[in-house]
């Protein structure tokens, strides 16, 4: 398996607006300066030094976020594997030692001359950079920083109590010291064989469609093109549910001596994934937290060792309750984890407008990313490679360039002065909602722009997904079909379809909340998810009678 470094996923403040303006930046440094003056910081600083410590860290900090930022809004094209990876560990040097501390957590027998993978591969350009154009108190303020805000609630005897009740406290120190085992009750409590069953084949009849009617039906793909689409979905592996590795390769290549490895259904599996962490009673609760993050760092670089599990769910690193779905365009896997086929998302019980029209949309949209901007590139066999024709690629470019430049219109509220004149042509949904508080009447809230380039990967494949979903959905209805829903009798099946997947990104979120987490994200904001998706929409347009042409075509 190979090494991935991925740009930060998360900064000391959750508010991206923070980092934005030296007010701000100087107000969070005060803050942190009295964190650091009375929490366990080395040195015994004075209120002087703590201050410029915090000072120090926090522009260091937002020049981190900046250079996130530019790299996500750059991070455009399909991941070049070639540029991206050819870096040895030791070619790292000049990121400040990063070198040494990777080298230190890997596995002893690890080779140091190996390629690692880097991306987006800009924001650790810049990064450099920055170390060098920053004092090293700042650096070190950072580092210090953050190991304080990671350990610090587990420095008191008694975990800190929070207001919806200490057993949450308690869950989410075991959900990360320990979250197979957490996965293995979790899975018990609330999973069943037949759901796992009935996910299953809801993915197989989506394979199937995509097989057998869609990709044939693409007009702009060649014929070999379309043999060589139809192979790949067929070697796609669907992992369902749990981690559960059970295939041969996998268990001649234990290095944990049991005859597989991590079975979240089998205590034995667990206890010998679980053997070198020494949590005890009569340890403090500090150094029982430190010893399970040293386990959990320890676990994840030792699969470094492994060869890589397409069998094994969430590749041996997320367990069930992980709340996501995936796909892994390098190993041509699919991981549907059994959190997000609970209720209210999935049921067994649900008419299949609902399951297809939501969750069968989510594994529409996984499956796309083997067809996506990346996922193209990759051919039936694994290799990254460019296995289409010229034409079929401008094609392709021609057609997403069609998607770029939809989103792009879009905008979501942010915090601001006044909104942003000459954008009333595209959609707001601050206004186009109906809502009584948009922005028209508010002083404080503007309008940011979806960055289209940035959020095509995943625009694409919620516009796939959405197809191919409502297409299998279609032929099961030939065989059985689906029940009324008690008080939604006037809208048809196939419009119910398209509320229930409306209703897997309806959320509601503060502009602050936008402004921190849209930029960083490769996902358009929730409302966009929605309306950008059916204004491509063949079958959504015929089922609600619009008339227009769909904006972008593309899957
Ligand atoms: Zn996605």
């Amino acid at each position: 398996m190979a090494i991935w470094i991925k740009e930060p996923q998360k900064f000391r403040s959750e508010n991206a607006s923070v980092y934005a303006d030296i007010e701000s930046l100087t107000a969070f440094a005060v803050t942190t300066a009295e964190t650091i003056i009375k929490g366990p910081f080395p040195g015994n600083l004075s209120a002087e030094e703590a201050g410029a410590v915090a000072a120090a860290a926090a522009l260091f900090e937002a020049d981190m976020v900046k250079a996130k930022t530019v790299a996500m809004a750059n991070n455009t094209g399909p991941y070049d594997f070639r540029k991206a990876g050819a870096v040895k560990i030791a070619d790292l040097s000049n990121w400040y030692g990063l070198d040494k501390a990777i080298t230190a957590l890997l596995p002893a027998n690890y080779p140091t001359d190996k390629a690692i993978w880097v991306n987006p591969k800009d924001y650790f350009t810049n990064l450099t950079e920055i170390i060098a154009s920053h004092p090293k108190v700042a650096v070190q303020g950072y580092l210090l920083l953050r190991a304080l805000d990671a350990l610090q609630g587990s420095i008191t005897t008694e975990p800190s109590s929070r207001s919806e009740g200490r057993w949450k406290t308690c869950l989410e120190y075991l959900d990360t010291s320990q979250k197979f085992t957490v996965g293995r009750f979790f899975v018990g409590a609330t999973y069943s064989e037949t759901l796992r069953q009935y996910v299953d084949k809801m993915a197989a009849n989506i394979l199937v469609e995509m097989k057998e009617s869609l990709l044939p039906s693409l007009p702009w793909l060649q014929p070999e093109e379309k043999a060589r689409a139809v192979k790949k979905v067929d070697d796609i592996v669907v992992n369902v549910g749990y981690p559960a590795s059970l295939s041969p390769s996998s268990s001649s290549a234990n290095v944990n001596g049991t005859t597989s490895f991590l079975d979240t259904r089998n205590p034995e599996s667990l206890a010998a994934y679980y053997r070198d962490l020494n949590i005890t009673s009569t340890s403090s609760f500090f150094s029982n937290v430190l010893s399970a993050r040293r386990h959990n760092l320890y676990q994840t670089f030792s699969l470094v060792l492994r060869p890589a599990d397409r069998h094994l769910l969430g590749a041996g690193r997320y367990p069930p309750q992980f709340v996501n779905a995936a796909f892994n365009s390098a190993d041509n896997t699919m991981h549907l984890f059994s959190s997000l086929t609970q209720s209210p998302n999935l049921s067994q019980d649900l008419p299949g407008y609902a399951a297809y029209g939501g969750y069968g949309s989510t594994i529409g949209h996984e499956l796309f990313h083997g067809f996506d901007t990346n996922g193209r590139l990759v051919d039936e066999s694994h290799a990254f490679t460019s296995w289409w024709s010229e034409g079929t690629v401008a094609e392709y470019s021609r057609r997403a360039e069609c998607f770029v430049k939809q989103y792009d219109g879009y905008t979501y509220p942010v915090p601001g002065p006044d909104s942003v004149p000459g954008n009333s042509s595209s959609g707001s949904f601050g206004n186009s909602t109906g809502n009584s508080n948009s922005n028209s009447n508010s002083t404080n809230t503007s309008t940011a722009k979806v960055n289209g380039a940035a959020t095509l990967a995943e625009n694409l494949s919620d516009a796939g997904g959405v197809r191919v979903a409502y297409e299998t959905w279609r032929r099961t209805q030939s065989v059985t079909k689906d029940a009324n829903l008690p008080g939604l009798e006037k809208f048809t099946h196939a419009q119910l379809f398209f509320m229930f997947y409306a209703k897997t990104w309806c959320d509601s979120y503060s502009p602050e909340r936008n402004a921190m987490t849209a930029p960083l994200d490769n996902h358009a904001v929730g409302a966009w998810r929605i309306k950008g998706v059916l204004a491509n929409s063949r079958a959504f347009r015929e089922v609600w009678g619009c008339k227009a042409e769909p904006v972008c075509e593309l899957y």
